[in-house]
């Protein structure tokens, strides 16, 4: 009786939209989830949102321990129950992005999560800009955004920007929505996020790399000079210049440069104004 419909409706919980609730009940997919983790025994994982606990059975018998970040106060009797023999499984019962990471697990923890796809961006910001760093995240989420997580030149996005820039990402499975309960309008992929230890590129800080791709993803149709010139208050003429400084045609639009030309164009606004960059 361990079917996640079957235990909702034992509980007389129906699952909420809201909330991204859309439960995997294919015993093989968790299997297979678990597995893609590659999982030492002294790794402490997080899970965001164990719902019924499906993929946390899967992965407990694997770690030292597993922290779980469940916001559903509806669910933890039915977590509480199902791992009350588990000493390593621990639940808590708020939302992980006001969840304080440094005050739950140490550097270098583990993220297996099939995440609420509603804030997926968000949580995604959270746990690659706070500390204490990852070393590995093995996330479900929607076959879309993780494609764009992967992109290239040409098909950039300021989130692929921002994921590319901390750690190495690629697609290491397709879910289909069948396995889900209830069963979502869109198909799904586990990406792997392999977390750099350092920038991969070179930049004079986090802050102005970022401030500076903001920028120039602010209005995407835009020329870059256009872009910068607005989005870092120094005008088009010299953003064009700058730009052009970088090694970079100033005609071109924020999706077809690389991390590496990001980096150059942070270097080059750095140079301008080397100022403590201001959060934008
Ligand atoms: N892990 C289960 C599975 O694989 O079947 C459930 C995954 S379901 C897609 C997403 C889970 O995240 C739900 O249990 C939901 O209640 C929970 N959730 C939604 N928003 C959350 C938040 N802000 N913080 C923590 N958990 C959240």
């Amino acid at each position: 009786m361990t079917n996640p419909k079957n235990l909702l409706d034992q509980h007389e919980i129906v699952p909420k939209k809201g909330l991204g609730q859309n439960f995997i009940h294919d015993p093989n997919v968790l299997e297979k989830i678990a597995t893609l983790a590659e999982l030492m025994p002294d790794d402490t994982v997080l899970e965001i949102g164990p719902g019924t606990g499906a993929l946390t059975a899967h992965i407990a018998p694997l770690a030292r321990e597993v922290i779980a970040v469940e916001i559903d106060e509806r669910l933890m009797p039915i977590l509480e129950a199902r791992f009350e023999h588990a000493p390593n499984v621990r639940f808590l019962n708020q939302d992980i992005l006001e969840t304080h990471l440094r005050e739950v697990v140490p550097p270098g923890y583990v993220v297996v999560a099939n995440l609420p796809y509603y804030i997926t961006s968000a949580i995604l910001r959270h746990l690659l800009e706070n500390p204490p760093p990852a070393k590995r995240l093995i996330l479900t989420v929607q076959l879309e955004v993780a494609e764009r997580l992967i992109a290239k030149p040409g098909d950039m996005s300021l989130l692929s920007v921002s994921v590319q820039y901390y750690a190495k990402a690629r697609i290491v499975m397709r879910i289909n929505k069948a396995v889900f309960y209830p069963r979502p309008d869109v198909d799904s992929a586990v990406v792997r996020l392999d977390t750099h230890a350092r920038p991969p590129v070179d930049v004079p800080n986090d802050a102005v790399f970022f401030r500076v791709a903001r920028a120039g993803f602010a209005q995407k149709r835009k020329q870059l000079k256009n872009t910068l010139g607005d989005g870092l208050q120094i005008g088009h003429e010299r953003a064009a210049d700058m730009i052009t400084s970088a090694g970079i045609d100033p005609k071109r639009r924020a999706e077809t440069l690389s991390l590496e030309e990001w980096a150059a164009l942070a270097r080059a606004f750095h140079q301008l104004s080397p100022s403590p960059a201001q959060p934008s």
